[in-house]
């Protein structure tokens, strides 16, 4: 379909928060990918911080790092790996971003003397957003973050309101998604809170088109037609979203309840051809039937939120699809490791990711230790990276103050904080009033790995690009005798003075990144590293 202006799907949810929009709106933008449209997804948040990345991942999960370098909401995570479309800084905003830019023009006197108010102002910033850097997708899918009745999503709902009117019917679509409450004692699924969250869109002059409603079990028959009666949208307009047992059955699960059928028929442009979904289909079955089972250990600060390391998760689960491999994680939190050996004993290989502070580097330390010293296989991310660099230095090079300075002074800071630093375009230069992510090293960096390494053969290349997100940086002018020690800085920056990736020559699988693999990993395509990892670990399972 070649179309002047896209089909614009605008979703948004009710009830409850953690519905799954996300998901919702990434698993049904893949179904128009697989009819072979093209689209982009993008999250409106209606909090007022300018981007995630300065929240904390106890609150908000993980924050994911785009190939341009924007720290977003972790539902842009779902919608790369579930469509294949890279992410860009134009597809995430916040209101307190929309906000900045409101209030920095009025204080250029660009207004000229206007006063300013939500609307238009900051419904206008919204919308010019909202239809901005579109090229030739056929449709946009916006998600509006939180719960309809929220105050701070107020000037979103108003804008997608406007946006209906000034760009028609037949090019926007309002998804509503909703939850249907399974009432024990009354053994039946409850439509009134549905009915509530619908009043409220109506209030604000949004009538919704489709509803999505997630439920435990089927929605009878009589229920869908209250529901549509109740809410105003025709009876196939309700679609039944029912729990699925993995997050990549969604598609197909939405497939078969007939939401793309509803979109495309809303906007009169269904045929009677199927979507190819052979590819979520051989992934189920993967799942379903897996041959091997592995324990990885993830060492981490953030262990009892696991949305802090969703893209981690999701990449090693790509790495066990591609081995057949079925996957047990085991949370291992790093401020409470006592006895090591215990902790690690079903453990067949040993992940310590990306983190910021120096509370808990201890324990990652320990886990280190024991993954080098026991031979078990070892990926470290990130910050993973930086406190293999630490560990080795004081256990095997004796340098018994090695540290980072993110920690403190240290007598030998082998991680340490860089400002100023070479790329393609010349010198890039970051302090901490540096607009995004102050002495952030942020987005995607080449890397060049060396011919005869590990990590080469993984690869397979010699140029790889990999996303970034993090101040410090591994300090070889302090010392450069890593290697004749046995620790192999294969992955370096192109100008050859940012060590990216380390291997240990003597130990079966032993490598460690600064950048964050996982956020490139999709289901269709698993990152090698991963890949390669898992089945190093596979390897390690049946030695014991
Ligand atoms: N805290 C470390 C840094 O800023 C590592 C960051 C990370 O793991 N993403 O360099």
């Amino acid at each position: 379909m070649k179309n002047s202006t896209p089909k614009f799907i605008f979703i948004t949810g009710g009830v409850v928060s953690s519905l799954g929009k996300g998901l919702a709106s990434a698993s049904l933008a893949s179904l128009f990918i697989s009819r072979g449209f093209k689209v982009r997804l993008r999250k409106l948040d209606p909090y007022l911080n300018v981007d995630p990345g300065t929240m904390s991942p106890y609150q908000h999960g993980e924050c994911f790092v785009t190939d341009d370098g924007a720290e977003t909401d972790l539902d842009l995570g779902h919608y790369e790996r579930f469509t294949g479309v890279n992410s860009r800084k134009s597809d995430n905003v916040t209101t307190g971003k929309i906000y900045s830019q409101v209030l920095k023009k009025e204080r250029r006197g660009d207004y000229l003397g206007a006063t300013i108010q939500v609307i238009p102002h900051v419904t206008d910033a919204i919308k010019k957003f909202i239809i901005s850097d579109i090229s030739d997708e056929d449709f946009m899918f916006c998600e509006i973050g939180g719960t309809v009745g929220d105050i701070e999503s107020l000037p979103f709902i108003e804008a997608i309101r406007q946006l209906r009117n000034e760009l028609g019917k037949e090019n926007t679509c309002f998804v509503h998604v909703t939850l249907l409450p399974f009432i024990n004692a009354a053994k039946e699924l409850k439509t009134k809170p549905t009915q509530h969250s619908v009043k409220e869109l109506q209030g604000m002059g949004i009538q919704p088109d489709i509803l999505l409603c997630r439920t435990e079990m089927n929605i009878p028959e009589d229920q869908k037609k209250k529901i549509a009666q109740f809410c105003n949208v025709k009876e196939q307009a309700v679609i039944e979203a029912i729990d699925v047992n993995s997050i990549y059955e969604v598609p197909i699960a939405y497939n078969e309840a007939g939401f793309d059928k509803e979109i495309l028929d809303y906007f009169s442009l269904y045929d009677e051809k199927s979507p190819d979904l052979s590819a979520w289909k051989k992934i189920i079955s993967i799942q379903r039937s897996s041959e091997g089972e592995v324990n990885i250990g993830i060492v981490g600060k953030y262990t009892s939120i696991i949305d802090s390391y969703k893209s981690l998760i999701e990449a090693i689960t790509h790495g066990g699809i591609a081995n057949k491999t079925k996957i047990n994680l085991v949370w291992i939190d790093s401020e409470n490791i006592d006895n090591v050996s215990n902790c690690f004993k079903d453990v067949h290989g040993i992940i310590v990711p990306g983190g910021f502070g120096e509370r808990g580097s201890d324990g990652k330390i320990l886990a280190i230790n024991y993954a080098r010293s026991n031979k078990i296989p070892f990926l470290g991310i990130c910050l993973g990276m930086q406190l293999a660099v630490i560990e080795f230095a004081r256990n095997v090079m004796n340098y018994k103050e090695a540290s980072s300075t993110e920690f403190g002074t240290s007598k030998f800071p082998i991680i340490s904080l860089l400002t100023e630093w070479q790329t393609k375009k010349g010198k890039e230069k970051r302090d901490i009033l540096s607009e995004y992510g102050g002495t952030m090293r942020l987005g995607s960096y080449e890397c060049h790995l060396k011919q005869n390494s590990k990590i080469f053969d993984i690869y397979k290349n010699d140029k790889i690009h990999e996303r970034h997100r993090h101040r410090y940086e591994v300090n070889l002018d302090l010392c450069d005798k890593f290697d004749e020690s046995g620790m192999n800085f294969a992955g370096m920056s192109p100008d050859n003075i940012l060590p990216e990736t380390l291997e240990l020559t003597d130990h079966p699988w032993f490598i460690a990144v600064q950048f964050h693999p996982e956020l490139k990993s999709r289901p269709f395509q698993p990152h090698p590293l991963f890949v390669s990892f898992i089945k190093a670990s596979l390897n390690q399972s049946r030695l014991l």
